[in-house]
């Protein structure tokens, strides 16, 4: 009898188990719509921001709803689906329509589907999903953005009225957005009890617009200043659990780093394929500067440090999934993802020499964009806190 020899396949890690048939269909089909109609206006968006009808076309073919239920309008897929929208946005290499697009699909509606009333399900989910409307989730202030609990954006009760005074600052979509979940103080006495959330459409009266932000990275999104000056609201605006808005936002902010985790990490892959490609057109010496030792290494260990961080971005995003809260977990994730992202993109630039330096090779984009990901989001150093308080101290 003879032996079989398995030869390995150097490439051959296959589809990790998380996802099925019909994640890797919906991948593909994503895969396909990235590249015919936002590839193209990539480098056009770096300077316009990403039109609103990109949106609106991802609504139409139902990309913004995949984990929302039919009767919302969406597609009711499983977590998964929005993992894979989330990676497949970040391959598209425009890291604005990534950011934009996950906190409208992953940082807005979700807490509207976990805390809505019915009338606000039907009011905001349905439009956002179909893409008519988009939406900015609304925390950071001037003077509180990791300290959440020191903002200072106050609801005030009027009769059966709520009146909000405050500002918000750096927000996504800002300048665009229909409407914006915000954050509030309500009872300043209350500790981490007087917080609420509110649903406040962008056309309200006493809703400033202040200023579109000027920024290092992530050019196709908008990001603004906004104040809120009297804005007066009925009580059905109210998002949750009047006082339980500060457990309702830590919650949201779970699913908000683990998306932003899977997102940065397929976009730093996005500039690894750019680089192995450069790695093996651009001679020096006489040779592809891949075969250099130096160079090859350094590919060897982007390419591990991506595996292990995605590893660990996938059994994170199991659990969730399957209703755990691993808080300590997904916080590592969101930690370990950021810094690998930029660590990879950073060597993306040094292995591209002078040409990664200029914008046409668009890496150099890429590690501008991905600085983000340390500091949105939890910073990492609120993140290491976490980490560390989670284990007594
Ligand atoms: C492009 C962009 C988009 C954003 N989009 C949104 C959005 O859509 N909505 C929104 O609400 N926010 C948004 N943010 C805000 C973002 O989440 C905050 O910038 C972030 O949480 C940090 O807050 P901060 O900027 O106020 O920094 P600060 O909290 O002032 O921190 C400054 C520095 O001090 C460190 N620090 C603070 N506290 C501690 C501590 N206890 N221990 C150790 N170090 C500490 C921080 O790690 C950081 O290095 C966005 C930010 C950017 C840059």
């Amino acid at each position: 009898m003879t032996a079989t020899i398995t030869i390995p396949d150097p490439a051959g890690a296959g589809e990790h188990p998380l996802f099925r048939e019909e994640h890797e269909a919906l991948r593909s089909a994503l895969r396909a719509f990235v590249e015919r109609e936002i590839t193209p206006h990539v480098d056009e968006w770096e300077q316009t921001t990403f039109p609103d009808s990109i949106v609106q076309r991802m609504g139409e073919l139902g990309f913004l709803g995949l984990a929302v239920p039919e009767e919302y309008g969406g597609q009711g897929g499983d977590y998964f689906t929005n993992l894979v929208l989330a990676e497949e946005m970040g391959r598209s290499g425009c890291g604005g329509l990534l950011m934009g697009l996950s906190v409208h699909t992953d940082m807005v509606i979700p807490p509207l589907l976990q805390f809505g009333t019915e009338e606000q399900k039907r009011a905001w989910i349905t439009p956002g999903v179909r893409g008519q409307k988009m939406y900015c989730l609304g925390i950071t202030e001037p003077d509180a953005g990791s300290d959440v609990a020191g903002i200072r954006t106050r609801a005030v009760r009027d009769g059966d009225d709520w009146v909000i005074n405050g500002s918000k600052t750096y927000i996504t979509n800002g300048i665009r957005a229909d409407m914006c979940l915000l954050v509030t103080k309500t009872d300043p006495d209350a500790g981490h009890h007087g917080f609420t959330l509110f649903v406040v459409p962008m056309d309200a009266p006493g809703v400033i617009r202040e200023k579109k932000l000027s920024k290092m990275g992530m050019h196709a999104s908008d990001t603004a200043l906004l104040a809120f000056d009297d804005v007066r609201l009925p009580g059905s605006a109210v998002l949750g659990q009047v006082g339980r808005g500060f457990f309702h936002i830590m919650w949201e902010l779970q699913a908000e780093r683990l998306i932003g985790a899977a997102g940065c990490l397929a976009y730093a892959r996005y500039a690894f394929d750019k680089t192995v490609a450069f790695a093996t057109e651009r001679f020096a010496f006489g040779q592809p500067i891949g075969s250099f030792q130096a160079i090859r290494h350094k590919i060897a260990e982007m390419a591990t440090k991506l595996e292990a961080a995605q590893q660990l971005v996938y059994g994170t995003a199991w659990s969730y999934a399957r209703g755990d809260y691993p808080v300590r977990q997904i916080s590592m994730a969101k930690l370990f993802a950021s810094r690998t992202a930029w660590e990879v993109a950073d060597a993306c630039v040094q292995i591209h020499g002078g040409a990664g330096y200029m914008t046409e090779y668009g890496v150099e984009r890429v590690l501008r964009d991905l600085r983000l990901y340390r500091i949105g989001a939890g910073t990492d150093e609120i993140l290491l806190d976490v980490i560390g308080k989670s284990y007594g101290f």
